[in-house]
């Protein structure tokens, strides 16, 4: 595909946008029914990309994908009526009589740039808000999903409005001359490097811009918890998909006498979970490409491996891995994991804990496995995060309710529900005043004492 061939399909979307065609509620409506059709009545070839791409089992599939954007559109489509009607604003005693306003209205054209690691998910997610919220939407599904990213090329067209939605598959070329052309809004999801990319391409158009960025998300856990039950949500977070999951715990921090007790019921749980040899379970996955199976294989020798530790190259199989005695400077230490090693870090507790977090990048999640409020407390209070979980890993991301999105190095803005119809939408502030009587004549020149009296109470009454 040439730059003028991605030129037109981008040009062709924002005819569709201009022409009034992605406005009706029914026409929204008919996008988002569209999209939970191609996921029902198409779920096996989204199942047998997935397990193609991820060697992902079709349970998963459906747990971490697929139904994840069908909640979506079920919760988009049940309360559109209400996103999109206008909200009344109280107006002060000094401006009435009026009527103020918000109206949510679309913003354009759209651009969707996800990554591999939940193809679908990732992909569709943004795409189900872009189109609640009435915009024409062009998506880029990631080359390293290869499967995934030919079935939603081939199902798109059939499902939705090509008229107004478009596909473009590709790499480094195709992605570059998108970034080239103008859109209402950019939502990326990916490694922080591209999305320095996308923000300054971005910023030629002045089109804002949501990043969904990665980074070290950690864990801590202290002896106030049942160490099973913690090892067993640990375990299933950090592995689930063999590791390669934005919000997974990224490394482990206890005081020596917890990681003593924990170390070893992770590996307990990772058998109950995978069996004693992973690599033959059908629920385990792979690492997406040989350059980053290459990548994690080399993150092994930055400590000693307390369990798993096999590979197997011609497989991309890398073990679940827990490994201990790693140095603060050791290369694990330096970059988002994004697979499925586990290091553990000794600290002297949780005010340890807290200042080193505090000290790094914001992660884009932060996990907190103790009883104690105070200990619950100090990590709310002291460091900042896109999210935090309590006893839990990851399954914040299934509360439709809570935002999702990170902050500083983890990302900009939010999406997921009704965050997701507001970052695509814009805001119009709206007010209607009858021109009699003229209660505005109070602030018109010359002034004299009376609106000088008003003026200097002013703010009192405005707010
Ligand atoms: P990736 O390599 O698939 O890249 C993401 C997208 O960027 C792809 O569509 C790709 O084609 C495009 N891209 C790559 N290089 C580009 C370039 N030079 N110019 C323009 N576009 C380019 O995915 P990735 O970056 O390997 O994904 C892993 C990262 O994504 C991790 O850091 C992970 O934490 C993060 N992530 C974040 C979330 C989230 O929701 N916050 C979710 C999943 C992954």
């Amino acid at each position: 595909m040439t730059s003028d061939d991605i030129a037109g399909i981008v040009a062709e979307r924002r005819r569709a946008f201009k022409s009034g065609l992605t406005k009706p509620l029914a026409w929204r409506r008919a996008q988002l029914t569209g999209i939970r059709r191609m996921l029902t009545e198409r779920s096996s070839d989204f199942e047998a990309a997935l397990a193609s791409d991820l060697h992902r089992s079709p349970t998963e599939t459906q747990l971490a994908d697929i139904n994840v954007v069908l909640t979506e559109v079920a919760h988009a489509l049940s309360r559109l009526k209400r996103w999109t009607a206008p909200k009344r604003i109280a107006t002060p005693m000094v401006v009435q009589p009026a009527r103020a306003s918000i109206i949510r209205e679309p913003l354009g054209v759209v651009l969707v740039i996800s990554p591999w690691n939940y193809p679908v998910q990732l992909l569709l997610g943004p795409v189900v808000a872009a189109l609640a919220a009435g915009n024409a939407v062009v998506m880029k599904p990631s080359e390293l999903a290869p499967a995934t990213s030919a079935v939603i090329a081939r199902l798109v067209p059939e499902f939705l409005d090509a008229r107004a939605v478009a596909v473009v598959e590709g790499a480094v070329p195709e992605t570059t001359a998108l970034l080239e052309q103008r859109f209402d809004h950019i939502l990326y999801t990916g490694g922080a490097r591209v999305g320095r990319i996308v923000a300054e391409a971005a910023a030629k158009h002045l089109t804002p811009i949501t990043l969904e960025l990665g980074g070290k998300s950690p864990v801590f856990v202290d002896d106030s918890v049942d160490l099973t039950a913690a090892a067993k949500r640990i375990a299933w977070g950090k592995f689930l998909n063999a590791g390669q999951t934005c919000v997974a715990p990224d490394y482990l921090m206890a005081t020596a006498d917890v990681a003593r007790k924990l170390v070893p019921l992770i590996a307990g749980a990772v058998r109950e979970l995978y069996g004693s040899d992973p690599q033959a379970s059908a629920d385990y996955g792979r690492i997406v490409s040989p350059g980053r199976f290459a990548a994690l294989d080399a993150l092994l020798a930055s400590g000693e491996v307390a369990s798993g530790g096999q590979t197997d190259a011609a497989d991309k199989y890398i073990a679940p891995t827990v490994l201990t005695g790693v140095a603060d400077d050791a290369p694990i230490m330096q970059e988002e994991i994004f697979g499925p090693i586990l290091p553990v870090i000794e600290v002297s507790g949780h005010e340890d804990a807290v200042r080193r977090i505090a000290a790094g990048e914001k992660p884009l999640a932060l996990y907190v496995f103790s009883n104690r409020d105070d200990v619950r407390k100090a990590f709310l209070r002291g460091t900042s995060s896109g999210a935090v979980g309590f006893n839990v890993v990851a399954v914040q991301q299934t509360i439709i309710g809570l935002p999702f999105g990170g902050v500083g190095e983890s990302g900009m803005g939010r999406y997921r529900g009704e965050a997701g119809f507001t970052t695509f939408s814009n805001e119009k502030a709206v007010l209607s005043k009858p021109l009699a009587p003229e209660s505005l004549a109070l602030i018109f020149p010359p002034y004299g004492a009376r609106t000088d009296k008003l003026a200097r109470g002013l703010v009192r009454t405005l707010s």
